[in-house]
């Protein structure tokens, strides 16, 4: 065999800069900005979707969450209440044996789907939808003129990416573009809001456990005996993956600061927390965990952090009321979960029937024309955004914001006309009964 041994020297360009152009530019593709690029893409946008992780899917597959929330209503009979992508995404992963629905907890349906399906469905939706995905790209910088932003500039590992587009999207979770522009943004006055380091333990005995009563069990003993363990956390969501001899666990609170130092103890803190809850899960139930191990830690899970100054902000008040906005363009029936203590989480269900809306302006930011938010990052007080940042109505936004991108064209989206914006996504704010369609 002949191998040819010789190298080249390479010097890095002095101006070494790429140079993307788009109509939109998401930032952030978890939920709502995966959403949000999918169905821009498939409206015909030019898209470009930005992310700082290795890969696309946010939270919702990175920091080991398993289930979707907030896509039906509340009641004995419950309806689904986003379609488009949330509809095609149950119909898909149903189809290929990725999903199961967990009737009856907390008064709807919740989803179970495999989180390396959901990844694969949308990053072949992407494609699909010709998006140009920049994954490992942090945002660093925004140009901004006036009320308008004009380029993100982004650092990969593989060199420095600039992009210009007419609407930009914060779908960072953390406000992360509005941020870097230097518009103003939230953070709760006082409260600490914790995340939680959610992970797999595998080789569990599931016969035992179905023997001692299930994950119920093990929620029971957490609450009876988490101080003589020192778990931070004295309650607990666990269970089996369908299938399989794994435990989702997520028995932990930890803290989500926003600085470089303390968001890299979170991830070390969080680690520690969940071993701690290895051991009592060992200690408590010897015969279904005997042989059981860590098998994977996830991302750190965020919960709330910073969010935009929207020209509205939702309030704990308008959740509660059902309060139809004019302009409403999502709409959940998830209960107000805030983890604001370590201790214990603050829940409030709704009766059957009930539904609370998004407004547009929550999703748009007040300082400037062109951005708007979707997701965790919406303005919405503490209590509210609990409730409306599970994923069924991150995806709706992240669909409504696509629309309003789409609408705007090259003019501003924080001008268009609400009442087209409400025609296209009618089936996700119930004036509908057909799925959404796409023009
Ligand atoms: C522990 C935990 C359990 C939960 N359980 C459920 C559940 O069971 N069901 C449910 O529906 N919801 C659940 N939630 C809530 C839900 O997962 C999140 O609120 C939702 O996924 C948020 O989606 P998002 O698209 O707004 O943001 P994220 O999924 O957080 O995505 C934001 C993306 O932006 C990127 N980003 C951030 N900053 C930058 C930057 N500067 N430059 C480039 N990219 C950047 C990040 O890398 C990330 O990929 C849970 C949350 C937590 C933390």
């Amino acid at each position: 065999m002949t191998v040819d041994r010789t190298a080249v020297i390479r010097r890095k360009p002095p101006e070494d800069v790429l140079d993307l152009r788009c109509d939109v530019c998401i930032v952030g593709s978890g939920a709502a900005g995966a959403a949000a690029a999918i169905e821009a893409g498939r409206l015909g946008r030019r898209v470009v979707l930005v992310d700082g992780a290795p890969a696309v899917g946010g939270q919702a597959t990175g920091a080991i969450i398993d289930t979707f929330c907030g896509f039906y209503s509340v009641g004995p009979k419950p309806e689904l209440l986003t379609y488009g992508i949330a509809e095609e995404l149950v119909r898909d992963l149903t189809a290929d044996g990725a999903m199961a629905r967990i009737d009856g907890r907390r008064n709807t349906i919740i989803l179970y789907y495999r989180n390396q399906a959901l990844q694969r469905w949308i990053e072949n939706a992407l494609v699909g939808a010709g998006v140009q995905v920049l994954t490992g790209a942090l945002v660093r910088k925004v140009e901004m003129e006036g009320r308008i932003l004009r380029r993100v500039l982004a650092t990969t590992r593989y060199g420095e990416v600039a992009i210009q587009a007419n609407t930009f999207i914060d779908a960072s979770g953390d406000a992360a573009l509005a941020w870097a522009a230097g518009l103003s943004v939230q953070e709760p006055a006082s409260e600490t809001i914790y995340g939680s380091q959610n992970g797999i333990v595998s080789r569990v005995n599931v016969a035992a456990l179905a023997a001692i009563g299930g994950p119920e069990e093990i929620k029971r003993r957490v609450v009876a005996k988490a101080s003589s363990y020192g778990l931070e956390r004295h309650d607990a969501f666990v269970y089996v993956l369908p299938d399989t001899d794994q435990l989702l666990v997520n028995m932990t609170h930890i803290a989500t600061p926003l600085d470089p130092l303390g968001a890299s103890r979170m991830v070390i803190e969080g680690h520690e927390q969940f071993d701690v809850a290895f051991a009592f899960l060992k200690a408590e139930f010897p015969d279904v965990f005997r042989d059981a191990i860590v098998d994977r830690y996830g991302q750190p899970g965020v919960r709330q952090t910073r969010w935009i100054k929207g020209r509205y902000q939702l309030t704990i008040g308008d959740v509660r009321a059902g309060t139809r906005f004019d302009d409403a363009v999502a709409r959940c029936a998830w209960g107000v979960e805030l983890h604001n203590k370590p201790s214990v989480v603050h829940w409030e269900g709704f009766p059957a029937g009930h539904v609370h809306y998004v407004p547009f302006r929550s999703m748009v930011h007040d300082d400037a024309d062109n951005l708007l938010a979707a997701g965790r990052c919406i303005d919405a007080d503490v209590l509210a955004l609990s409730s409306v940042r599970v994923m069924g109505p991150c995806i709706a936004m992240g669909i409504a914001a696509a629309h309003a991108a789409d609408i705007a064209g090259g003019d501003l989206v924080s001008q268009i006309d609400t009442r087209t914006l409400q025609q296209r996504i009618a089936a996700n704010i119930g004036q509908a009964s057909v799925g959404l369609t796409t023009p």
